[in-house]
């Protein structure tokens, strides 16, 4: 669909300023009036950044379009939050990078429970504090998968007081159900750890958070976000106001209105709601007409904040889809 129809549907678009088609002070001649709120991509799967970096890569073409596309909005009056993925980096990826049950890693993720990485994204919220962003939108921000992870690190640190070889791997884990629940209350744990040190911080800078958490059959929805993603929302929603729910992100299609995938989908995200008590958003990719209606459908039954949808599939989509779904 055109942006020009989404923002008309009243939809908020969400920019990658390195992909704008149309340059955008044209884009705001023609739907400027009608858009009154826009989310911006600050920093590149790639791990390049969009605004002045130490300690991120940094492009000289690249690292003035962020500031450039949030001044352009903010000229005409509209709000901007900031986008950035909390364990996605393919470049940071290399040094803090996270590693599957079998002993590969996994390209681009980053393991959730290493330190010198936590600060430097720390630091990389410092940044992109200096830009004129409202709030800032946090994405990915549990681990790759059910089957992640199992870094040298992430091995010894939970076998340690747990009188247990280094050497384990998922299977081991299944096979012993007190210290499978062990893990997964370890996972979720850390993941919790670390957005509470995000949480201070951009409190800290001014900023507000706002986590997404992804809602998808392939996980069992809500059930599955604390064994597969490690995130435990009713353990982490007192750090934030408001959520970001992704809605089948994963999923190759949307269920169109009212078929039975539709009505799950809507009870699954009233869930979320219902379980962290706080207000909502909704979230997906590039939707197709069809898909649009089922968005705005969703959005207007569980009384959701607003509908951010992407301007294009990210070029990670299919690695992140693969991982993301893997099943053990
Ligand atoms: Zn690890």
């Amino acid at each position: 669909m055109e942006i020009k129809e989404l923002v008309y549907n009243g939809a908020i678009p969400i920019f990658d300023p390195s992909k704008l088609k149309t340059p955008l002070e044209e884009l705001l001649l023609q739907i400027g009036g009608a858009l009154t709120e826009a989310a911006v991509l600050l920093k590149g799967a790639d791990g390049q950044a969009y605004y002045p970096s130490v300690v991120s890569l940094q492009n000289e073409k690249l690292k003035e379009l962020g500031p450039k596309t949030i001044d352009l909005l903010r000229d005409v009056n509209i709000k901007v939050k900031g986008l950035i993925y909390v364990h996605y980096d393919e470049y940071l990826s290399e040094e803090y990078g996270t590693v599957e049950s079998d002993g590969r890693k996994t390209e681009g993720f980053i393991c959730p429970i290493n330190e010198t990485y936590q600060e430097r994204f720390l630091k990389i919220l410092e940044e992109v504090s200096q830009t004129e962003i409202d709030d800032i939108i946090l994405l990915l921000t549990g681990y790759a998968s059910a089957l992640h992870c199992f870094c040298e690190n992430c091995k010894v640190t939970f076998s340690m007081d747990r009188k247990m070889p280094v050497n384990f791997n998922f299977s081991l884990l299944q096979g012993d159900k007190e210290l499978y629940n062990e893990w997964i209350e370890w996972r979720s744990e850390n993941i919790k750890t670390f957005l509470s040190k995000i949480t201070e911080k951009t409190k800290e800078l001014g900023l507000k958070p706002i986590f997404t958490v992804e809602l998808d059959p392939n996980f069992q929805f809500d059930e599955g976000l604390k064994p597969s993603l490690g995130i435990d929302i009713k353990n982490i929603a007192n750090f934030f106001e408001h959520l970001i729910v992704m809605v089948n992100p994963w999923e190759v299609i949307l269920p169109p209105v009212q078929s039975k995938s539709f009505k799950e989908l809507v009870q699954r995200v009233r869930n979320v709601k219902q379980q962290t008590n706080r207000n909502i958003s909704l979230m997906y990719w590039p939707p197709s007409e069809e898909e649009l209606k089922t968005l705005l459908t969703i959005n207007e039954e569980v009384k959701s904040k607003g509908l951010y949808v992407f301007l294009q599939y990210p070029d990670q989509f299919k690695n992140w889809r693969e991982t993301r779904i893997i099943k053990p």
